[in-house]
This record gives C-alpha cells, structure tokens and sequence, in this order.
C-alpha cells in the first residue's frame, strides 16, 4: 500500500492516543476511588448487621429481665403472706415447720434471681453500649460514604473529560487520512494490539525486535510512500530519520 509519509507518522500519533485511550479504560476498570467506596460500603453492610444483631439481643434481654421481675414479684409476694401467717400465730407445729422450712426456701429463691437480675441488667446495659457504638459507627460511615462517593464521581468526570479530549483529539488526527489506510491500522491494531509504531534505528518500537539486517536494507531502500509492516509482528512500522 502507498500512502503520503506525513500520513504514516499520524498514524504513530493516533498509536499514542489510542494506548491513552487504553490507559483510561483501564483505569477506569481499576478505580482506586471506586475501590475505596466499595470498602466503605462493605463496612457499613457489617456495621448494620451487627447492630441489627446487638437489637435482638438487647430485646431478648429485655424479655428475659421481665419475666426475672415477675418471677422476683411472685417469690416475694409468697414471702409476704408466708411471713404474715407466722406472725399471725395460731400454727400448728407441723405447719409453722413446713412455713419456715418454705420461707427458707423462698428466700434463696430469692437471693438466686435477684443475682441473676443483677447479671442480665449489667449485660443489657452493656449490649445498649454496642447498639449506640454500632449507629456511632455507621454514622460515622454514612459520613465517609458521601464524602467517597463526591471523590470517586469527581475521579470518574475528570476520566470521562480526559477520554472525550482524548477522542476529539484522535479524531482530528484521523480526519482526512485514507480510508484504506486507516482500515490497515485498525486491522493492525486489532491483531497485533497497536496500530502504527516507529521503527526505530533498525528495531520495531511495537515488538521491540531488531529487524535483520537485510530487513532494514529493504525497508531504507523502499519508496518512502510505501507502506510497510513488521515481519515480526505485523504492526505498520513507520520510518523516521533516525530509522
Ligand atoms: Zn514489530
């Protein structure tokens, strides 16, 4: 193929904003911001779970202290009465035996569930302290999140700006090359990974191969219209001076 020389050094210029391009769509893929949001997301995911967790347990508590209260209530209710019949007088000896032996019994009860009490408040108080921690927390990250989310669309508009300059700029280069030429860069491009390179002191910029030197005879001696790829890699290598 034959194409104008200054033609085929745009094409090492399209070359260089394409591997941008590629840059940018990678970067886009491999966000450093977009990273950093989805960890925050992932903690604040961990942070509700577990005071949805600190929640159940606290009304679980809260269950279990209540029926502890009534149980306390109904203990010392029995005491009560227990301790009202003795005082009445009037017992028989067998009764006043099985009273005291009852109130004896009344009263451990008691002290057992009034310690137990005593247990289940201190835990209760102490899940209360996780479930304010856990909305600390996620406040917190509520916080970090909008602030991360700002960075990471700024991150993402300053890409989509450098991608449309980028564009634009490629377009410009391309615009009024050759349709058949810029058909064998693209065909280059898609096969090879890159469109156009310079060959560079007998050595293909795009594999990075020295050419033989028979090669390179041929490529310095053919006309300078003359569009040549690599016999390595079969990018179109474009000659300069310094070729
Ligand atoms: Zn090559």
């Amino acid at each position: 193929m034959k194409a104008d020389p200054h033609d085929q050094r745009r094409l090492v210029d399209i070359a260089e904003l394409d591997l941008r391009l590629g840059g940018l769509a990678h970067r886009r893929t491999a966000l450093p911001e977009q990273a950093a949001l989805d960890g925050l997301e992932a903690e604040r995911r961990a942070a509700v779970e577990s005071a949805a967790r600190a929640r159940i347990h606290v009304e679980d508590l809260d269950r279990a202290i209540a029926k502890l209260r009534s149980d306390l209530d109904a203990v010392r209710r029995r005491r009560e009465s227990d301790s009202g019949l003795v005082a009445a007088g009037g017992l028989s000896e067998r009764q006043a035996t099985e009273l005291e032996y009852e109130l004896g019994s009344l009263a451990r009860r008691e002290e057992s569930l009034t310690a137990e009490l005593a247990e289940l408040t201190e835990r209760h108080e102490a899940v209360e302290a996780d479930v304010r921690h856990s909305g600390a927390v996620i406040t917190d990250l509520d916080a970090r999140l909008g602030m991360a989310v700002t960075v990471r669309d700024t991150a993402l508009a300053e890409l989509e700006d450098a991608v449309t300059a980028t564009t634009a700029e490629r377009a410009r280069e391309a615009e009024g090359l050759p349709a058949e030429l810029l058909a064998l860069y693209a065909r280059s491009a898609e096969e090879a990974g890159v469109g156009a390179a310079i060959l560079n002191g007998g050595r293909c910029s795009a594999c990075a191969m020295d050419l033989s030197r028979s090669a390179v005879s041929t490529f310095r001696s053919a006309p300078t219209d003359d569009v040549l790829t690599c016999p390595e890699c079969g990018v179109i290598v474009v000659r300069t001076d310094n070729s």
